[in-house]
């Protein structure tokens, strides 16, 4: 079915994005509404971003009050919203000072860059490799693609950049045969998203936080899909005894703004000093003040409190859904960063889902990931975990 504005986006977009034949126009709360006004309960939340919904009020009434009041003039002086932001986040995280830029990748760079330069300025000009996981995913940059463990993202743009090297998640025996003299740092997502919707296991990211200690080298937690509250704490870091020394975030931090950030303690930060790096629009007012409302929401608690009850329902029914159904070999994640692992395609799951009014998507061909706003409430859960249900017993027919 291609509507005339799917056709013509054929025509002028570049084909970098498989899509679905959606023509999106309306949201609020965990729902949104096509061009033909179905309605569909959203499990995707645009990829881990609108983390508080479509169309918060409070959101929209920070952003107009922002919008005419002033928008953007540099990082050459200093802007309130800026500021602001970045106290929230230094008060609440283990970090001292923050960089802000546009996006995940962007953030990301910016660790890679301050990881090699802190070893520059500390006299350790070896030091420089950046040892990450496979199936990790870092962005689309030439240096975050370097950094991340997927062939799929990687192929074609040879040659990448030198100094990165992979272990498997979950492995502390490779990750300490993989530290040597010329590495700067370690960098892992808490949670891998795209991978797989893959959570550590109990105890590892402390072995990871030890032989950093062991070893001098540094931490670097890519919480650009993990944080925002999506596992139920603010940072998933928290939920550890684990701290890093550089943290990146994205995704979520401005609800669907572009905002990326780049945190750091003290003894790292300071290897960036004034021209060492910038962004034009990092940090700008008129997103920063977004920003700041979804960090003051979020401080409230009642938003976490509500993600980590509903969470624990979602597990405990998709838990009923494996027991129930052959197909599905395992439920993964943390928080409402929740995959069911399938036996088969996951594309099939995405497409009937779509049809009944919900969106959800698969990550590595057969993880169905639900990423939902984390206002969901249980009636929505239980509409599509019925939904599921459905789904997966004509799929268990279907295999024999
Ligand atoms: C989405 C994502 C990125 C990349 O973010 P962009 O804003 O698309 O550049 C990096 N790391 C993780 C863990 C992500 O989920």
């Amino acid at each position: 079915m291609e509507s005339a504005t799917m056709e013509r986006a054929e025509r002028v977009i570049a084909h970098t994005y498989k899509r679905i034949p959606l023509v999106l126009t309306r949201g609020s709360g965990a729902t949104l509404w096509d061009e033909a006004g179905r309605r569909y309960t959203d499990f995707v939340a645009g990829i881990a971003v609108c983390n508080l919904g479509h169309a918060h009020p409070r959101l929209a009434r920070a952003l107009a009050e922002q919008a005419e009041v002033l928008w953007h003039v540099s990082n050459l002086y200093y802007t309130r919203p800026q500021i602001e932001l970045a106290a929230w986040l230094v008060e609440h995280s283990f970090a001292d000072r923050v960089f802000f830029c546009n996006s995940g990748a962007e953030a990301n760079e910016a660790a890679i860059k301050l990881a090699r330069k802190h070893f520059k300025e500390t006299g350790q000009p070896g030091r420089y490799r950046i040892v990450s996981m496979e199936l990790s995913f870092h962005g689309r940059t030439m240096a975050t693609l370097s950094a991340t463990g997927q062939e799929k993202v990687r192929h074609g743009y040879d040659p990448l950049l030198e100094g990165f090297d992979f272990v498997p998640f979950n492995d502390a025996e490779a990750l300490r045969r993989a530290i040597g003299p010329e590495t700067a740092a370690v960098m892992l997502e808490p949670v891998q998203g795209e991978g797989g919707v893959r959570q550590p296991d109990p105890g590892y990211l402390a072995r990871v936080r030890g032989l950093c200690n062991e070893t001098g080298t540094l931490l670097i937690f890519d919480e650009i899909q993990t944080g925002m509250g999506r596992t139920g704490t603010l940072f998933a870091y928290e939920q550890f005894g684990v701290e890093p020394d550089i943290m990146t975030l994205a995704k979520a931090l401005a609800n669907g703004l572009p905002m990326g950030a780049m945190l750091a303690r003290e003894q790292v930060a300071a290897a960036f000093g004034p021209g060492a790096h910038a962004s034009t629009f990092g940090g700008t007012p008129i997103v920063s003040a977004a920003a700041l409302e979804v960090c003051r929401i979020l401080g409230e608690g009642e938003v976490l409190a509500h993600a980590r009850a509903a969470a624990a329902h979602f597990r405990v029914r998709l838990e009923e859904l494996k027991a129930r159904h052959g197909v599905v070999e395992e439920v993964r994640g943390m928080g409402l960063l929740l995959g069911l692992k399938l036996a088969v395609d996951g594309e099939p799951f995405v497409h009937g889902c779509r049809e009944a009014g919900f969106l959800i998507n698969c990550v590595q061909g057969n993880v169905l990931r639900f990423v939902p706003p984390l206002i969901i409430t249980p009636e929505e859960i239980d509409a599509l975990v019925a939904c599921l249900d459905r789904l997966l017993a004509r799929a268990g027919k279907g295999a024999g």
